[in-house]
């Protein structure tokens, strides 16, 4: 059996990142960028006024009271948008509005609570410090040139506003991978199908379509398959169509397990069958026509577990992440109740984490039941904390944790 390291690592060691794609900037939150991007000009643009006041010279300003103001007369009014078309000279002043270009001859601006306008001369009754007083500069925020973002960001809503400031409204992203999702059995009935006896509701498909998602890729649910080694064919053959393919059930012991022997005639290549962990042992991974196929097991838990351990990390290769980002998170977190693992393999458990009282983080897994087939374990699971063969952990002990969600 392999490690979940060992496992992992021969995952990603046949998963390649997909290449890039161009779209537009409004829809890019989330991509990962693909190419270098440099501050095309300077900005701002131009020298500008951080307040709306006037522009003086500091020289003229500097003994101003409220007892004894600087009075200068008002030669132009500059509004954001507008280019000065006065230079200024000594004893003169202009009323400027916040992000106007700074007049010629300027170096300070007086903020309007520090005035009275008189409209066509002005009463300056405090000097600001120091000369250059509100007055942000060209090329502040950035320098034509400088790098700005690189290849392999994630765009959150900063990058977003960056790239528009430089006036991409197209930008080079990781194309997003493409998940098929497959479930086989013959008691699985789809979401809006009545039930019989013996059977139950494909929660699989939907649950891992959500999580591929949520991992940054694109799922394509494909419907339920009987264990029918004709109808798993077809569906196999179908998912090929997706940079990936993923399918739960069918893959583990029981005599009805046709998974593998379709991949088996189909050419797979065999990676690995088989993880040290709990839940989800039950790991098949080989390359079928090119294409990495997971096949998680069938249990609710274990195919999550597996996905995220296993498929997301692949996921985020493919989508131009780099290294540091292919596995969950992980910090350290307090426990707030007694955990053992006393079995053999690395468990994951459904956890809660929170900041406590002291802002450390903290984990909980007792808000239900931890069974691989108790998927009401996973409910506001934002952490999953992981424990290793024969490790306890009392309350108020330090444990791993993988972070999955907003920690409240
Ligand atoms: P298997 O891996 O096919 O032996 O299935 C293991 C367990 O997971 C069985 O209890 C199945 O009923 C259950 N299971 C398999 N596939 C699904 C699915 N798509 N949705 C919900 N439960 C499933
Ligand atoms: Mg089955």
């Amino acid at each position: 059996m392999l490690t979940v390291e060992e496992a992992r690592a021969a995952v990603l060691e046949r998963v390649h990142p997909l290449g890039a794609e161009r779209v537009a900037l409004t829809g890019a939150l989330g991509r990962v960028l693909a190419a270098d991007v440099a501050a095309p000009y300077d900005n701002p643009p131009h020298d500008n006024s951080a307040m709306d006041g006037f522009a003086v010279r500091f020289a003229d300003v500097a003994a101003a009271t409220g007892e004894s103001p600087a009075t200068l007369p008002v030669i132009e009014d500059i509004p954001a948008g507008r280019v000065p078309e006065k230079r200024l000279e000594a004893g003169q002043a202009s009323r400027i509005m916040t992000g106007a270009p700074i007049p010629d001859g300027c170096d300070t601006v007086i903020r309007v609570e520090d005035t009275r306008d008189h409209g066509d001369r002005v009463d300056v009754l405090v000097p600001e410090d120091e000369e250059g007083a509100n007055i942000r500069r060209r090329g502040e925020d950035m320098r034509e040139g400088e790098p700005l973002i690189r290849a392999g960001a994630e765009l959150g809503p900063g990058e977003v506003g960056v790239l528009a400031a430089v006036q991409q409204s197209f930008v080079p992203v990781g194309r997003r991978p493409t998940v098929a999702v497959l479930s086989s059995g013959d008691e699985l009935v789809e979401i809006d199908q009545v039930r019989g006896p013996g059977q139950i509701v494909n929660s699989n498909t939907p649950a891992l379509g959500a999580v591929a998602r949520s991992c940054g890729a694109e799922p394509v649910l494909l419907p339920t398959v009987a264990d029918d080694e004709a109808a798993i064919r077809a569906s196999v053959e179908t998912a090929l169509a997706c940079d990936f393919v993923v399918s739960s059930g069918g893959v583990s012991v029981g005599e009805y397990d046709y998974v593998k022997k379709v991949l088996d005639d189909l050419g797979a290549e065999e990676v690995l069958w088989r993880v040290a962990m709990k839940p989800g042992k039950p790991l098949f991974f080989c390359m079928l026509k090119g294409k990495p196929y997971f096949g998680l097991p069938g249990n609710p838990v274990s195919s999550l577990i597996s996905f995220l351990q296993f498929v997301g990390p692949a996921v985020r290769k493919a989508a131009g992440h780099p290294p540091e980002r292919w596995p969950l998170p992980e910090s350290t977190a307090l426990m707030e109740h007694d955990v053992a693992n006393d079995g053999d393999r690395r468990n994951f458990l459904r956890a809660r984490l929170r900041l406590d009282g002291g802002g450390r983080l903290a984990a909980s897994t007792s808000h239900r039941a931890q069974g691989s087939h108790i998927l009401t374990s996973m409910l506001g699971a934002n952490g999953i904390v992981v424990l290793e063969p024969d490790q306890t952990a009392a309350a108020g002990e330090p444990v791993t944790v993988q972070i999955l969600g907003d920690i409240a």
